[in-house]
Parts: structure tokens; C-alpha cells; sequence
């Protein structure tokens, strides 16, 4: 079978001993999430250059941010379709409500999935005690079997692992020996890495699984490529390690998992494989805030004085990516 590109590009082929891949950096773009005062969130997946990272569809990284200044987070119920929501905190706390009847607290170090399946809706704010708040925001899209499943909620304190003078919370799939209980729908990784100083860190990987590192704090050297804070490096699928370095010690999340094999059609909180699809969730979400909808997205808590409206579809189709 032969290559059908129009420009290949070359490829470096090393020995069976150092078959260690070069990265990508992916830069974040900065997206204001609204309000007045509104949080802004350093976005790097999805970019023009990527799509997806195996099933990690989007990647938010925030703060370290002064709540006094920016108010915080505050999300208002809204929908969700064909995803997992991955909520990880460094700092601050966060309170979830959700239409499945779950509420529960976001607390650094520990991890709560989400997920939308056929549909869900939640709301989001971060406590009246929060000062600090610090985090990412991740999704997972739910491969094409299983993206119509029950929504659920499940939270997991993943123990402390050491690993060469790095410490090493596995919070989604398997990472030097342990294991998170949390369900995915495709094999995935999900880790939060600190790194000491001067000195390398060696990981053994899935070779069959492609990989983010996204820096939180410090300058890191990703499988000899460069970040800092905000940056995330891709690693192709292929390498059985990845090289971690840190000249003064720094904080990442590892992502991975293997391509996902199917495109998907990301607009506003709905993932789905259409743009008629997409059309269909936002007019049973719009009628489900007048409550005329089919039920889709579950009874609201409540404690809900407002939803989110959906905003107006662009003019042209969406598309598909990935
Ligand atoms: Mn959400």
C-alpha cells in the first residue's frame, strides 16, 4: 500500500534502543469563559494543529486565579452529550450538581468524572471559602458504542506514587503500577506528575497509546521538546518511555490514550457526529429551559434559579475533526 500524501513528511527512524519520539508543542490560546469579570482559561485542545490526544477532545487550563478579582467559577446549569467531563483542581473547591441527582465538592487531588452519555446537565461554582482557584477542565469523547450510555458521576482520591524522585497521582487508567477505578469507554491515561529538580524522569508507556504532557507550573523538556506553564507537548504513538526533565521542578498532567479513530463533531458543551445532530441537542436543550423538552438532559436540581442558553448556531455547517 502506498503513500498518498501529497507533501510525507520525514521521518526520523532511530534504533530499537533509543526509540524515543520527538514531541509537539501545541501553544494554548487564551478564551475569556464570560461575565463581566469573567475567568479566562488557557485552551489547548482543540487547536487548529490537533484535535484530539486518543480520546481527550478538550483541555482548559486556569489560574492560579485571586477569586476576589475575577469572581471565580460560576457555571449555570447546562447540557452535555457524548462526553466525560474530567474535573482536576490544584487549588480551591468547586460545587457540582448535576440531573442525575449527584452533588459534590471538586477538591484538589481528587477526581470527578462525569459522564454525559446521551445526556446531562450540571452546574458549576467554586465555594464562598475558595481565594485560589487553580485547575484544569478536561473532556473525553465517548467513542460511537457507547456515546448514548446512563449518565453517571464517580469521584476517585487517587494515592500518592513515587517514581524516581517524582510524585505521581494516577486519577484516569494505569501508571506505574496503579490503577483509578473511575469507567472510561476507551482505554485512557490521566495523571498529575510532579517533577523534582534537575533531574530526569523516565516513564515507561503504552506504545500504543499517544500522549499530552500539559505544564501547570515551571519549564519542563517533554520528550526533547520545550514547554512552559500552559504548553502542552503531543507524543505520537510509538514510544514505550517518555522523558520528563525539569531544571527547577515543575507540575504537569499526563494525558494518553490510543487515537480514537473516529471523528467527531464538537459545538458549545455537545459532542455528536453531525451537524444535524448538534442541532437536534440544542433545541431539546432550549425546550427543556422552557420545560417542553423529551427529557433528555434529566430534571434540574432544584437549587437551579437559571440555565445557560445555548448560544445561536454559526452560519455554516459544522464539521467534523479529529
Ligand atoms: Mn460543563
Amino acid at each position: 500500500m502506498s503513500n498518498i500524501e501529497a507533501a510525507p513528511a520525514e521521518l526520523e527512524c532511530g534504533s530499537a534502543a533509543d526509540d524515543r519520539v520527538r514531541g509537539q508543542l501545541i501553544e494554548p490560546r487564551e478564551v475569556p469563559l464570560g461575565g463581566p469579570r469573567g475567568m479566562q482559561v488557557r485552551r489547548t485542545l482543540p487547536r487548529r494543529a490537533r484535535s484530539l490526544i486518543g480520546a481527550w477532545c478538550f483541555v482548559d487550563h486556569y489560574g492560579p486565579e485571586d477569586v476576589a478579582a475575577t469572581g471565580g467559577m460560576r457555571v449555570a446549569g447546562h447540557p452535555h452529550t457524548g462526553l466525560q467531563t474530567v474535573s482536576w483542581l490544584f487549588s480551591g473547591e468547586i460545587e457540582h450538581r448535576d440531573t442525575t441527582g449527584a452533588h459534590a465538592r471538586v477538591r484538589p487531588g481528587e477526581v470527578n468524572l462525569m459522564t454525559a452519555g446521551a445526556g446531562i446537565a450540571h452546574s458549576e461554582y467554586s465555594t464562598a471559602d475558595t481565594t485560589v482557584l487553580h485547575g484544569v477542565q478536561l473532556w473525553v469523547a465517548l467513542p460511537e458504542r457507547s456515546r448514548f450510555t446512563a449518565p453517571g458521576f464517580e469521584h476517585f482520591a487517587p494515592p500518592v506514587v513515587e517514581h524516581e524522585g517524582a510524585r505521581a497521582l494516577v486519577f484516569i487508567g494505569s501508571l506505574l503500577g496503579c490503577t483509578a477505578p473511575v469507567r472510561t469507554h476507551t482505554p485512557l491515561l490521566g495523571a498529575e506528575i510532579t517533577l523534582p529538580a534537575e533531574r530526569e524522569v523516565r516513564i515507561e508507556v503504552d506504545p500504543a497509546f499517544e500522549h499530552g504532557v500539559l505544564v501547570d507550573t515551571g519549564e519542563v523538556t517533554a520528550s526533547g521538546v520545550e514547554a512552559t506553564a500552559g504548553g502542552l507537548v503531543y507524543q505520537p504513538p510509538g514510544a514505550g518511555e517518555l522523558s520528563l526533565r525539569s531544571a527547577d521542578g515543575a507540575r504537569v498532567l499526563l494525558l494518553g490514550g490510543p487515537p480514537l479513530g473516529e471523528q467527531i463533531v464538537m459545538w458549545w458543551n455537545f459532542v455528536g457526529r453531525s451537524h444535524e445532530e448538534i442541532v437536534e441537542f440544542r433545541e431539546q436543550w432550549q425546550a427543556e429551559r422552557d420545560g417542553a423538552g423529551t427529557g433528555r438532559f434529566g430534571p434540574f436540581p432544584q437549587q437551579w434559579a437559571q440555565t445557560l442558553p445555548a448560544p445561536a448556531l454559526p452560519n455554516a455547517r459544522l464539521r467534523r475533526r479529529g
